[in-house]
Order: C-alpha cells, then sequence, then structure tokens
C-alpha cells in the first residue's frame, strides 16, 4: 500500500506567498487524511497533486487560528464540488473541544447547507497542557437543534493509563493523540499502520502439495487447511515473514510534551514531523509563546528514536531555502544544522511547501 504525505501549509502565524499555513496530507491509497486546515489550505490544495474530495478524516491539533480557520472553507468548497453526489461515508472531524461549535456556528451563520454529512470527535484536554491563565473552559452551547448534516461525534477523554486518546482502531490503522503544552491545549497524533501477513511462499506451497484455488486465500487469511491426504498445512508453513506497519507522527504546536504519551506513541517513528518555529538562538522567545527550536525538536526525535525528522512550522521570517539569499544570517539552512547536531547527524529534512515524503513498505 502506497503512502505519502505532502505538506501544503509550513509557516507560523498567518499564510504568505512563500509559507502556507499549517496543513498536512497524509495519503494512504488514494484516501486522504488531513492534519491541520489552516487558512488557504483549499487553495494549496488546488495548486497540489492532491483533491480535496478524497479527504475523508481532518484532524485539528489546537484551535489556534492558524492551524484552523480555512476549514469552513474548505468544507463548503467539497460540498460544492460534490455536485448533487452524496458520499455514503460521513467525512470524520478530530480536534479539541469548541471545534464542533466552531464548525456549526460558520455553517449556520452563512447558511451553509453541506450536501455531505460530517462528524466532530472532540478531545478534552487537561489543565496542564497550557498556562494556567490561558484556560478556558468551553461552555457547551445549548442547541434547540442539532446542525442538519452534523452526526452525534465522541467526547474522547484522556486514557489516563496510557496518557494518550484512542480515536479509532481499524482493521488497518490505530490512531491516537497525545498532549502537548503550548498557549493552548495542543496535540500531536500517531498513525500506526497494523501488521500484515506476508505473502504466500510459492515454492513451499507447491513443495507441500497445496492446490491453487481456495486454500491459497484461506492460508493467507490465516487459517489451516487440512489437505486430501490428511495433512494440515498452518498459515506460518507457507507465509512468509509478516510485513511491519509504519507509523507517522505529526505534532501540533509545541513547546513540550506532558506526560509519557507523546514518547510512546512516537517511539520509533518512521516519520516525525515537528514545528520548530524559531531558530536555537532564540529559545527563550520560543518558549515564553509556547514553541519549539529546531534543538528541541530534534531533542525529543532523539528520546523516540525517530527514524526521519521532518522541522516545519516556521516563522515567516524563514524564506524557503531556494529562496534564501546566501549568506544571510537568519537563513533557513541554520535551523537544519541545530537540529542535526543533535540527532548527530542524521539528515533533518526541513519541510516546503508542496514537498511530498513518501514512506516506503518496511522490508
Ligand atoms: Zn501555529
Ligand atoms: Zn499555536
Amino acid at each position: 500500500m502506497s503512502m505519502d504525505v505532502t505538506f501544503l501549509g509550513t509557516g507560523a502565524a498567518y499564510p504568505s506567498p512563500t509559507r502556507g499555513a499549517s496543513a498536512v496530507v497524509l495519503r494512504c491509497e488514494g484516501e486522504c487524511w488531513l492534519f491541520d486546515c489552516g487558512e488557504g489550505t483549499q487553495t494549496q490544495l488546488m495548486k497540489s497533486q492532491l483533491k480535496a474530495g478524497r479527504i475523508t478524516k481532518i484532524f485539528i491539533t489546537h484551535l489556534h487560528g492558524d492551524h484552523f480557520f480555512g476549514l469552513p472553507g474548505l468544507l463548503c468548497t467539497i460540498s460544492l464540488q460534490s455536485g448533487s453526489v452524496v458520499s455514503k461515508q460521513p467525512i470524520e472531524i478530530y480536534g479539541p473541544v469548541g471545534l464542533r461549535d466552531f464548525i456549526w456556528r460558520t455553517m449556520e451563520l452563512s447558511h451553509t447547507e453541506l450536501v455531505f454529512h460530517y462528524v466532530v470527535h472532540e478531545l478534552v484536554p487537561t489543565a496542564d497542557q497550557c498556562p494556567a491563565e490561558e484556560l478556558k473552559e468551553f461552555a457547551h452551547v445549548n442547541r434547540a437543534d442539532s446542525p442538519p448534516k452534523e452526526e452525534q461525534g465522541r467526547t474522547i477523554l484522556l486514557d489516563s493509563e496510557e496518557n494518550s486518546y484512542l480515536l479509532f482502531d481499524d482493521e488497518q490503522f490505530v490512531v491516537k493523540a497525545f498532549r502537548l503544552f503550548h498557549r493552548i491545549p495542543s496535540f500531536g497524533f500517531s498513525v500506526m499502520e497494523k501488521k500484515r501477513p506476508g505473502k504466500l511462499n510459492a515454492q513451499k506451497l507447491k513443495d507441500l502439495g497445496v492446490p491453487p484455488g481456495p486454500a491459497y486465500g484461506k492460508l493467507k487469511n490465516g487459517i489451516s487447511v487440512v489437505l486430501e491426504n490428511g495433512v494440515t498445512i498452518s498459515p506460518q508453513d507457507v507465509l512468509k515473514k509478516p510485513i511491519v506497519g509504519r507509523k507517522i507522527c505529526i505534532l501540533g504546536d509545541c513547546s513540550g510534551v506532558v506526560g509519557d504519551g507523546g514518547v510512546k506513541l512516537c517511539f520509533e517513528a518512521d516519520l516525525l514531523i515537528h514545528e520548530a518555529t524559531l531558530d536555537d538562538a532564540q529559545m527563550d522567545k520560543a518558549k515564553e509563546h509556547g514553541h519549539s527550536t529546531p534543538q528541541m525538536a530534534a531533542t525529543f526525535a532523539k528520546l523516540c528514536r525517530a527514524k526521519r525528522l521532518v522541522l516545519t512550522h516556521f516563522s515567516q521570517r524563514y524564506k524557503p531555502v531556494a529562496l534564501a539569499r546566501e549568506g544571510e544570517t537568519d537563513g533557513i539552512a541554520e535551523l537544519k544544522k541545530q537540529a542535526e547536531s543533535v540527532l548527530d547527524l542524521q539528515e533533518v529534512t526541513l519541510a516546503e511547501d508542496f514537498m511530498v515524503i513518501s514512506i516506503p513498505i518496511k522490508k
């Protein structure tokens, strides 16, 4: 199964012509999952190879405008482009408490009638995810009617033993969230692909005399078969090594993690996407604003033994490499060096808008 990640926006605070506001798409076999949806995400999508209509799930890390102000517009456009075709499956949206009301109000105030259904699953943060003075309790709005196209979503609480939030667990993936510290509560997401059975070993099947046909399918699905001669063939006799699942972790804005959920869920991630808003020389300022520097991001990646670190969410002052003038002191290249110095020179990638990274199947 092919899997790749496309960066649609890699800038902090607001979208600019050189860096869009936060948005990342994870594509698996044509299905797109969008992580954050800053203002302008829909035009970035149009400029990319991806199709907005393929988005089936949306994950919002936190409720700062540069991470979700693009959502109402994107939903409207997907609806317009859907014509009269109503997709059977609702779009699943995951994000912090407050997101459901935001979507409902924007749809209602703008008299928008989406053609598709959607469902919002809200994560309840804990008080230690932001400075005490910033914590807001969102009073649940008393709704006389539920919005027309909204289906009942779940309210997801922290599993205090695991230190994480279980978003869903299906045949192919387990997706969990973990807590981050920021100016307002923020989350990271861990997408874990499940282990799949290995391929059938054609030579062994032949040697053992398994006739081609339904028996192959059963063995592939982990069911033993009995041959005409009475011999039982177990799946492990004829299957090659199982295919290990891939792990992609995407963190929202943060100056650190809360609890050990992040380290556990990002352990040995194939791809770890972490913010680095400012360079190391401005670490105090970065922390004050709830952000990270390359050194902070790389220290977390090292702790998790992540296989590949990608930095994103750069202050708009850091122009993409191609535009950064040589000799510029606050050039983007400096951020790469700062992160790599922590990771013993393991290569670190700096995200740019429209960069695509594929995550190959593990051998
Ligand atoms: Zn941000
Ligand atoms: Zn933020």
